[in-house]
């Protein structure tokens, strides 16, 4: 059986005609003799509107709860999308993830797909139906509802092709595929054809909001190729697939920006072994992700200054555990929430040198001043102040000329 995932997010059934319209996309396929598993999204601003209605409750809104409300928007859609094919004239019915079931393990909010029970959709599917499963949520080992992080319904398309064994798995955006950098922040972003999935996790873990780091983990595991698409306008997407199968000439294949960071610096620490573990290990117990870190090398030998970058998210309760941090002497906490971390991705830097001169040279010229950097094999980055994004993504856009 030749079956097929389709996923649709937020912006593609953001109204009642863009479900029309997913509608009359899901029929072209089933016209075509393709078996068809749909995933979708909630309608777009749904989540964030539960996200807000849950602030509004409770600052400790129980985790197992918060999953309930957050799934929620997702039964919305499907249903709407089955109903839509049922007067059409298609066989169809909406699958809570429950239902199925599909399984997760890891903590509320964050949990990962690990199995999907294929009987039920399979019998569905062989007796003529389109099943609308709802993405961004499973169950857990306690039967609770569990979510799979924000933009999660990626992760769920990808695990059901997986599960399935589909041939194609076709994402379904408001853009026409994975670009250079966000077609938002740049009209001259260009469409990629063809990324490795090395390249889309750098991209999407350091900010490319149109993939889920997470399913590009799962999809690059399970060697599932990924064709992204625009739902609005019918033309060639991006192909993620594996490194083998990408030819490019270029030296850096994307740039990236995230929004939500916060720096903190604490200065006059006292420079001993195992200072900064001291440091991290509160804010590892809270789960709260650490990204860039700058220790400076100490004028006296005694003191010195520690800067690293938390999500903005995590501010209050981060503050909270390093002044109660009894293990810890230092002088003064500065904290700057105006900052943005913008990265450039790309396999080529490997044997090319000179990439990071470029990249400082480029972000110089236009007179932006770098706060903290970190690299990696196939990244750099550099945290800048956030007024200054959209001046570095063009400057470097234009410097690694992906325009062209
Ligand atoms: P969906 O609701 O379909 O899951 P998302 O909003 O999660 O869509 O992701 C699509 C958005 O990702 C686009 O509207 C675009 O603004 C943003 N985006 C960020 N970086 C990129 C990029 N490099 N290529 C394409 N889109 C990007
Ligand atoms: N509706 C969820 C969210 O907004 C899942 C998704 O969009 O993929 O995060
Ligand atoms: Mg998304």
């Amino acid at each position: 059986m030749q079956i097929i995932v389709l996923k649709f997010g937020g912006t593609s059934v953001g109204t009642i005609d863009r479900i029309k319209k997913v509608s009359n996309i899901i029929a072209t396929y089933v016209k075509k003799k393709y078996k068809v598993i749909v995933v979708s999204s909630a309608m777009s601003g749904v989540t964030n509107d539960l996200v807000n209605k849950s602030k509004k409750i409770s600052k400790n809104f129980n985790p197992s709860e918060y999953d309930v409300l957050l799934s929620s928007g997702e039964q919305v859609a499907c249903a709407l999308i089955a109903a839509r094919l049922n007067h059409l004239g298609y066989k169809s019915r909406s699958w809570m993830s429950w239902q199925i079931p599909i399984l997760t393990e890891g903590n509320h909010s964050y949990s990962r797909i690990t199995f999907i029970n294929k009987k039920k959709i399979i019998d569905y599917i062989k007796s003529g139906g389109i099943p609308i499963i709802t993405g961004f949520q499973g169950i857990n080992n306690l039967n609770r509802l569990s979510t799979l992080g924000r933009g999660g319904s990626d992760a769920s398309a990808i695990m059901c092709a997986k599960f399935f064994n589909a041939s194609k798995c076709i994402i379904y955006t408001d853009v026409q595929g994975v670009y250079t950098t966000d077609p938002k922040n740049l009209k001259k972003a260009k469409k990629i054809k063809v990324i490795s999935y090395e390249e889309m996790l750098e991209m999407s873990s350091l900010g490319a909001k149109v993939m889920q780091p997470n399913s590009i983990q799962d999809a690059r595991l399970n060697r599932i190729n990924i064709d992204v698409r625009s739902s609005f306008i019918n033309k060639k997407g991006t192909l993620i697939t594996k490194k083998k199968n990408v030819i490019r000439n270029r030296i850096i294949t994307g740039i990236t920006s995230t929004k939500n960071d916060a720096k903190l610096t604490l200065l006059g620490v006292k420079d001993r072994p195992g200072v900064a573990a001291s440091i991290f290990k509160p804010l590892y117990k809270n789960s709260i992700n650490v990204d860039m870190v700058v220790q400076n090398i100490s004028a006296n030998g005694k003191e010195t200054d520690l800067t690293f970058t938390i999500k903005s998210e995590n501010l209050i309760k981060t503050k909270k555990l390093i002044k109660k941090n009894m293990k810890i002497r230092f002088k003064k906490l500065i904290i700057d929430k105006k900052v943005s971390k913008v990265s450039i991705i790309g396999v080529g830097m490997i044997t090319t040198p000179g990439v990071t001169y470029r990249m400082f040279q480029a972000l110089a010229n236009n007179g932006i001043n770098i706060l903290v950097i970190s690299t990696s094999e196939i990244k750099i980055s550099v945290l800048i102040n956030n007024k200054n994004v959209k001046k570095a993504i063009a400057a470097l856009h234009k410097e690694f000329k992906l325009s062209n």
